[in-house]
């Protein structure tokens, strides 16, 4: 198993975390719990982020004018949805919020090359599933999720009709990673998510996915592992029958913690815990590679959830 981590993954705004429920930080926490945790050994299974994404790469899934909009502060604000970064310059906007999410971008690239080579990684970033070609929203601005699956098809470390699997538990819906492969077949979408969330009314991403589980507020953590433990294996059986499922990737949100800001869902922590170990060991069982990202978080406790699997992980799948 490798974690893929680079110091420059923390979204360096100051004041960010005041305006905005999401903990700008939760990356380098949750890499110092795994480093007190594991001391040296972590060193074996860590994969230094060697760079940002480059915009020669970002081509490859997003549009021109959409990189040219992403000079505009106020259109970054938008996408991030903190009106007060409108008003700063654009290279304090592209050197404090935009380059760190290029560096997590690069991250899930080579997390999604080093699941293939390892059975297992995480890129403690990423899972930006609100991204789409030519627009950003929902916090999300950089379609990590596309650019790393066609990074390894490119680079022929999966056949060009390979079947990808992608297990979205965020507790918003990906809409995003939809409308980056509304026509390309060899990726299969679950997504298990809060419909009464943003982004409710994009009904082509919901189009999109193979397998839906739609939870609300009302339901409890119970009910919410009843669900993923009843459709997830339904899901991996229907996708099974004719090209071999060869690599998974997983965007592990833990905004479906009952204590999140903007998730409005109930699962409590051992269940988080419970779902990530489900979804890797269902994929692990039937020899599909599997990256997990991090996606969505909104509570101080993200870091330690995030810590939580990735501890369970190493004891289980580490070197
Ligand atoms: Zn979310």
């Amino acid at each position: 198993m490798k974690i893929v981590y680079s110091r420059h993954y923390d979204i360096g705004f100051f004041g960010l975390e005041r305006l905005h429920p999401f903990d700008s930080r939760k990356y380098s926490r949750a890499w110092r719990c795994l480093s007190r945790e594991f001391g040296a050994r972590l060193r074996q299974m860590h994969v230094k982020t060697d760079r940002p994404v480059t915009r020669e790469e970002l081509l490859r899934v997003h549009t021109e004018g959409y990189l040219e909009l992403l000079r505009r502060p106020r259109y970054v604000a938008a996408a991030l949805e903190l009106p007060i970064v409108g008003r700063l310059p654009r290279v304090i906007v592209d050197h404090c919020i935009l380059k760190p999410m290029r560096w997590g971008t690069r991250g899930s690239m080579l997390a999604v090359a080093e699941a293939n080579k390892q059975g297992v990684a995480v890129n403690l970033s990423g899972g930006y599933h609100h991204a789409k070609p030519d627009e950003g929203q929902g916090f999300c601005v950089y379609a990590d999720i596309a650019l790393a699956v066609d990074d390894v098809r490119r680079h022929g470390l999966i056949g060009p009709e390979a079947h990808v699997a992608y297990i979205d538990a965020d507790a918003h819906q990906g809409n995003g990673v939809c409308h980056t492969f509304l026509h390309d077949k060899r990726v299969f979408i679950f997504d298990i998510y809060n419909h009464t969330n943003y982004p409710c009314y994009d009904h082509v991403a919901q189009g999109r996915i193979d397998c839906h589980v739609r939870v609300h507020a009302g339901h409890t953590s119970d009910e919410y592992m009843r669900a993923m433990k009843r459709m997830l294996p339904v899901f991996f059986d229907s996708i099974s029958h004719s090209e071999r499922v060869e690599l998974a990737v997983y965007n592990a949100g833990t905004d479906v913690y009952a204590g999140d800001a903007l998730g409005n869902l109930n699962v409590t922590a051992e269940h988080v815990l419970e779902r990530d170990l489900f979804v890797i060991d269902q994929l692990r069982q039937r020899d599909i590679s599997v990256a997990m990202l991090l996606s969505g978080g909104y509570s101080r406790e993200s870091y330690r959830l995030v810590f939580e699997t990735v501890n369970a992980l190493v004891n289980k799948y580490g070197e």
